[in-house]
């Protein structure tokens, strides 16, 4: 300590004024999920009281697992679930993107199309009427009020927008999100290859 910092702490100590605490910002994190199980979402939750260990260093600003409704601006990371399947999902990542600094494809279905993918064999109108008509047992019909309108094919995010970080896995095991996280809240882009796989 300097003879100048020495003098400064003697006064405080002898005045009995307290310094501020130092402020840390918390790194804004939000998650979403588009065409997909919640299978990803269920594995971020595995990671139990490990989280604990992020807990202080994040702020959850928007998900299924908060209850904010609209995406807000300023986001840090941003961990997308699943599929761009909708014109409400194409809309949705184009705004995500515009407010994270960071987007991370979040399973498979983001990072391939995965699951939704299998849809795209057909044309719209013969999924949606296996779905609502020759597989209905009543009230029969196709809906249009309330009901985002289906792309031509499903499709991985970054197909749309630019994506930052790949997470693998169907779903990523629980250790390699809590790795992922952790690398990126050290400011690193997490190498994710030995952590996690396609299909695992
Ligand atoms: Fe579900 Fe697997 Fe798709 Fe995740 S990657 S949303 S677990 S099907």
């Amino acid at each position: 300590m300097s003879d100048d910092q020495k003098k400064k702490a003697d006064k405080e100590a002898s005045s009995g004024e307290t310094k501020e605490p130092a402020v840390t910002k918390k790194v804004r994190v939000a998650t979403t999920w588009l065409d997909g199980c919640s299978g990803c979402h269920m594995s971020f939750l595995d990671i139990d009281q490990k989280i604990v260990d992020v807990a202080g260093s994040i702020e959850l600003v928007y998900g299924p697992l908060v209850d904010f409704k609209e995406f807000p601006e300023g986001v840090d990371v941003t961990l997308i679930e699943g599929a761009v399947s909708s014109h409400e999902d194409e809309e949705k990542v184009r705004l995500i993107r515009n407010r994270s600094y960071l987007v991370v494809s979040f399973g498979d279905c983001a990072v391939t199309a995965n699951v939704p993918a299998m849809r795209n064999q057909f044309k719209v109108d013969e999924i949606l009427n296996r779905g609502f008509i020759e597989n209905a047992s009543a009230q029969q019909g196709i809906p249009t009020i309330g009901v985002p309108r289906l792309l031509k094919k499903a499709r991985p995010v970054h197909e749309f927008i630019n994506v930052d970080v790949f997470l693998p896995g169907c779903p990523p095991p629980s250790d390699a999100i809590l790795f992922a996280v952790s690398e990126l809240l050290g400011g690193r882009i997490p190498d994710v290859s030995g952590k996690t796989r396609f299909g695992m």
